[in-house]
């Protein structure tokens, strides 16, 4: 594989030396978000696809991290299967279920909320679609959460306006938690398990003293927060990257060290990342 010319942008070049100076702290870990980060977001979360480069990076980072972790609101198989490196460990639907070297784990809780989640998706389902003709309307149904998305609506302030109460009211219905992101509501079970207790919970069980992660998204901010009061209580060192994209979140703006605009440079930071820690490798 060549070396993209993104890779030589001194832009990214100053991101991937951000990074590396935080991985000298071992054991170390790259965790990274899977939508907006090393996949472009789609109109339809099956679309989505893993940038060849990023996950090229990601697998010449394991050979030189402890820990190479994908954090991500997808159920953690979805994850694997999309980012396709058996050797990653996935934490999915934001810390509920988690999958390392293979072995899958499921939070008890979560576990016990599935027939809720599946019946309070398909009540705000069967109510938008005897309010409106909804073509745009996507329920996934993930176990141990659900996604109700509207990115393809052609009014998405009207689709807010028709699904915001019918998911706040189901979720309440069966004792869940609602979450907003980008075009999408999520509903959860009621923990308090989110992409920060995720990463800590990630970090305390390896021992982590160098952390980086890349988020995007409403939901990554738990994950930005947690490791800003990591760093902060001398915890770990921890480098918190946002990628950039054309609807940012300010809440997003306001929890990171540094950033890259798309998908296309976030790749081509881990990829001069890896670059760097193979070099290290080399001369040590
Ligand atoms: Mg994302």
């Amino acid at each position: 594989m060549g070396i993209p010319a993104d890779a030589l942008d001194p832009h990214v070049q100053a991101a991937a030396a951000a990074c590396w100076a935080v991985l000298l702290q071992t054991p170390a870990a790259v965790v990274t978000d899977i939508d907006g980060t090393i996949s472009a977001i789609a109109s339809t979360p099956a679309e989505a696809m893993v940038d060849p480069g990023a996950r090229a990076a990601l697998e010449l980072l394991t050979r030189r991290l402890a820990t190479v972790a994908v954090v991500s609101g997808r159920a953690p198989g979805d994850g694997a299967a999309m980012v396709g490196l058996p050797e990653l460990t996935y934490v999915g639907n934001h810390g509920l279920e988690r999958i390392v070297r293979g072995e899958p784990w499921t939070h008890p809780t979560a576990a016990a909320a599935r027939p809720a989640i599946a019946a309070a998706l398909a009540e705000i389902e069967a109510a938008a679609r005897a309010t409106v003709d909804a073509p745009w309307l996507i329920v996934e149904n993930k176990g141990v959460t659900g996604t109700v998305h509207y990115r393809l609506a052609p009014d998405p302030l009207q689709a807010v306006a028709l699904l915001e109460p019918l998911a706040r009211e189901a979720a309440e219905r069966h004792g869940l938690r609602l979450t907003l992101g980008r075009m999408i509501f999520e509903i959860r079970p009621p923990l308090a398990v989110n992409k920060g207790t995720a990463i800590r919970d990630l970090a305390k069980d390896l021992g982590l003293r160098g952390i980086v992660f890349f988020g995007d998204d409403v939901t990554d901010v738990d994950a930005f927060r947690a490791l800003r009061e990591m760093r902060a209580a001398g915890a770990a060192a921890t480098l918190r990257v946002g990628v950039l994209g054309p609807d940012t979140a300010p809440a997003v703006l306001a929890e990171i060290d540094l950033s890259v605009t798309g998908v296309a440079a976030c790749a081509a930071t881990l990829l001069a990342l890896a670059a760097r820690l193979a070099d290290d490798a080399e001369r040590a």
